[in-house]
């Protein structure tokens, strides 16, 4: 089968739903030090975009754009690296087995007397996915359309106090454009090693049938 048969699956599928075990991208400004959740064009207690760039909302440092895709690209290669180390972890949440080493009889987990199977903790699906999330947060037209998961839900202690408006979305990821491409660009890299998308598109029509 050729890309296209992928087409309907791929785009049936809401962010909310193909996201929904993807971790946030956790960004730290370079002069204050504060964490936060980097979740887009949106409204936040800690950021905002503004037209030239991600500012810190403790103290109003905005963010070059080698200090934003140099954080990317290093927490791109912390997930690759958890995957490629390879830890398996018993699928009994009793017994919760987490090892690198596979046993002679297969998936079975070694624990005495435990019944579980044991499955990579970091799957290459779940690699892809991630991938794939962190290019949605800087995706111009899917913030756009407001169609990122959200990372803020009412009741949260960090709900944003101020909300964005529609055409203040609109405008600020127009003037963002170009950082946003940037970013881009580093995780495609990625993405395009991982070669999945591309080559084996019968590995990708698998996972998601499983
Ligand atoms: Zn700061
Ligand atoms: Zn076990």
């Amino acid at each position: 089968h050729g890309s296209n048969s992928l087409q309907p699956l791929e785009t049936t599928i809401s962010d909310m739903e193909r996201f929904k075990d993807s971790s946030n991208l956790e960004l730290h400004c370079p002069n204050c030090s504060q964490q936060f959740v980097f979740g887009g064009v949106i409204a936040s207690n800690f950021y905002q975009m503004c037209y030239n760039g991600l500012q810190c909302k403790k103290c109003e440092h905005i963010f070059t754009p080698i200090q934003l895709s140099c954080q990317l690209e290093s927490i791109i290669r912390a997930h690759i690296s958890l995957y490629y180390a390879g830890w398996l972890v018993c699928d009994d949440m009793t017994c919760g087995n987490v090892t690198r080493q596979i046993s002679v009889f297969g998936k079975r987990c070694l624990n005495e007397g435990c019944t579980g199977v044991m499955r990579y903790r970091y799957s290459d699906k779940q690699l892809y996915n991630q991938l794939l999330y962190f290019e949605s947060l800087f995706d111009c037209a899917k913030n756009k359309k407001q169609e990122l998961k959200a990372v803020y839900y009412e009741g949260d202690k960090d709900y944003p106090k101020e909300k964005l408006s529609e055409s203040s979305v609109m405008v600020l990821t127009e003037q963002n454009r170009e950082l946003f491409e940037i970013n881009r660009a580093v995780i495609e890299k990625y993405l395009s090693n991982c070669g999945r998308r591309y080559v084996d598109m019968g590995g990708i029509f698998d996972f998601m049938t499983n």
